[in-house]
This record gives C-alpha cells, sequence and structure tokens, in this order.
C-alpha cells in the first residue's frame, strides 16, 4: 500500500516577507521531493477547500466569518505574529482541506496512511481565534472530521512540534474521544503545556504534555515516546493517530533550542507506525506545523514520507546529529508517569 499525499501550490500565495512562516517553506520542500523521485511512488490526493462545516466543528462561526471577510478586505492580523493576506482564506480553507483528503484517504482504505505538506499550520489556532502562524485548527478539523464523516471513535493527536499545541489541547480539553499528547520546548512559546495540563472533567486524564528543558535529542524524545506515549496509546486503543508534524525541535532550528536530528525524526514517525500498526490498522495521517529551517526542513519531510511509504532508501540527513551531549530528562519521565499512573 502506498502513502497519500495532499499538496497544493495555491498555498504558496498565503505569504508575508520576512516572516518566517512563508511560502518558501513549501518551496523548498517541493523541489527536493521533485528531485529526489519519491512523488512517483505516492498516492496524490487533491486538496479541497475545506466545508464549512467541518471548520465549524472546532471554531467559533464568528472567527470564520472574521477571517474572511479581513482576507476580502485584502488581510490584516488576527495575532501579533499572525498575518492574514487576501489569499489567506482560501489557503487556510485548502490547508484544513488537504488534510481531510488525506485523512478520507485513509479511513476509506485506499492507503494506509498519509502526509498533507499543507500551510498556513493549525496547532496554535484557538476556537475563537487564529494565533502563532495559525488560521484554523487543521489536525483538530481532520480528528472531528474523522469521527463525524466516518464513525472514528477515538483519535489519537501526536504533536513533536517544538511549541505547545495550545489550540489542539483546547478544542479537545473536556473530551475523553481524542487524547491529545503533546512533546514541547516549555517554558517556551505559547506559554501553555505544563505537566499539571491533564485535561478537565471527562477528559481528565487525556491531555498528556511533556514539557522539556532545552537540548533533548534524539535519546530523550524516543524515551518520551516509549515511556510514556506507547503505553497511553495502548491504555486508549485508538482508531486513528494524527500527527502534528513540526520540524522546528531540529537541532538547527531558528526559533528553538532542542536537539533533535533528521534521523531522530525518523525514528519518531517509526515508532508512531509501529503503534498505527498494532493498534489501528496502520492509520497514520500526518500534517505539516512548524520548520523554520529551510535546508531542514524539506529532509525532515523526505525522510517522513520515506518512513511512510516505507521506502528502503530511509534517512535523508545530511546534517547529522547535534553537536554536543544532549539534556537527561529520566526524572522528568518517571514524574509523567506518576502522574498518568503508567
Ligand atoms: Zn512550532
Amino acid at each position: 500500500m502506498t502513502t497519500a499525499l495532499a499538496y497544493d501550490p495555491f498555498n504558496l500565495q498565503h505569504t508575508f516577507p520576512r516572516h518566517p512562516e512563508h511560502s518558501g517553506r513549501l518551496e523548498g520542500t517541493w523541489k527536493l521531493l521533485e528531485a529526489d523521485g519519491i512523488l512517483d511512488s505516492l498516492l496524490r490526493v487533491e486538496s479541497k477547500p475545506a466545508p464549512i462545516d467541518a471548520i465549524t466543528a472546532v471554531h467559533m462561526p464568528f472567527y470564520v466569518e472574521q477571517l474572511e471577510a479581513m482576507a476580502a478586505q485584502g488581510g490584516g492580523k488576527v495575532d501579533p505574529d499572525t498575518y492574514v493576506v487576501a489569499a489567506s482564506w482560501q489557503a487556510a480553507l485548502l490547508a484544513a482541506g488537504g488534510l481531510l483528503s488525506v485523512t478520507d484517504a485513509v479511513l476509506t482504505g485506499e492507503t494506509q496512511n498519509g502526509f498533507a505538506l499543507v500551510r498556513p499550520p493549525g496547532h496554535h489556532a484557538r476556537p475563537h481565534t487564529g494565533m502563532g502562524f495559525c488560521l484554523f485548527g487543521n489536525v483538530a478539523i481532520a480528528a472531528r472530521h474523522a469521527q463525524k464523516s466516518h464513525g472514528v471513535k477515538r483519535v489519537l493527536i501526536v504533536d513533536f512540534d517544538v511549541h505547545h499545541g495550545n489550540g489542539t489541547q483546547e478544542m479537545f480539553w473536556d473530551d475523553p474521544s481524542v487524547l491529545v499528547f503533546n512533546t514541547h520546548q516549555f517554558p517556551y512559546y505559547p506559554g501553555s503545556g505544563a505537566l499539571d495540563e491533564t485535561g478537565a472533567g471527562l477528559g481528565e486524564g487525556y491531555t498528556v504534555n511533556i514539557p522539556l528543558p532545552p537540548g533533548v535529542g534524539d535519546g530523550g524524545y524516543l524515551a518520551a515516546f516509549r515511556q510514556v506515549l506507547a503505553p497511553v496509546a495502548r491504555r486508549f486503543q485508538p482508531d486513528l493517530i494524527l500527527l502534528s508534524a513540526g520540524y522546528d525541535a531540529h537541532w538547527m532550528d531558528p526559533l528553538a533550542n532542542e536537539q533533535l536530528s533528521v534521523a531522530g525524526y525518523g525514528v519518531l514517525v517509526e515508532e508512531l507506525m509501529g503503534l498505527a500498526d498494532e493498534l489501528c490498522g496502520g492509520r497514520l495521517v500526518a500534517t505539516l506545523e512548524g520548520g523554520y529551517n529551510l535546508d531542514v526542513l524539506p529532509h525532515c519531510v523526505l525522510t517522513t514520507l520515506r518512513a511512510l511509504h516505507r521506502d528502503p532508501a530511509g534517512v535523508s540527513d545530511p546534517f547529522g546529529p547535534a553537536p554536543g551531549s544532549e539534556t537527561d530528562i529520566s526524572a522528568l519521565l518517571a514524574a509523567i508517569k506518576r502522574l498518568h499512573r503508567l
């Protein structure tokens, strides 16, 4: 079985000069994928604009209308970091819609897994506003769509972007049908994601945060996945795993201070595939979030696609591991295991 891929060049039109989240992130990535030849072996799915009711399943209708109106008037800002240009409305619909197409391909059994190479990213977008470069909560929209349109019961969302996925967390805070697992540098933007943020009401225990000190690398991340994510996932028994694939935890990323390598990202994706194989028929859908080093990001995406596709070419990592030793997080992981009774 092949791997589904969504990519729409219209997403390049949502861009802003000298902003870290600009069209070059996708352009460079696409160029490497074309040069590599992997595109020939993937199942290309069409990015259609996400239906408004799929978006209002997680966002408040007034915000959706506000965003459309702002773009129609030529643009503006939904928060100090988050620009809107004339093309942003359509780009945001296509970003969420591209992920929905990949999710549909996986949930109809057309393919086992897939990747949505989309932007603007989504995991900071809150129910009532865009935030942190994000306009719509793409991964949250996909989780609800899976439940409403495909009868999926339990969705596990894994977010390895270096920033805490506060928007995704907020959307499922009291919901036991969507478990949100986050690894992120902490304290750091956006400020949320502390250890004791574990959900509320019926959703208590269905939010799992791994707030990392700076300097955590391949070993620490893998330990977090094996010691915390794996037992959490086995207890939860998801029907689908979604991945908020942010590549800004790479050691060369300009926005943060973690030490993952491209190869390390590949290992994390393989761990997720192992869990998906064990728990939910291999159903795993990834969507692009952050990643701001323009040299590194394309190799992270290529490596992820090769892992998903079980391509023998394997890792594409010209940069190697981070120099120096990584921060030990064994005490942190022990505390998290106690907190979540693992
Ligand atoms: Zn990020």
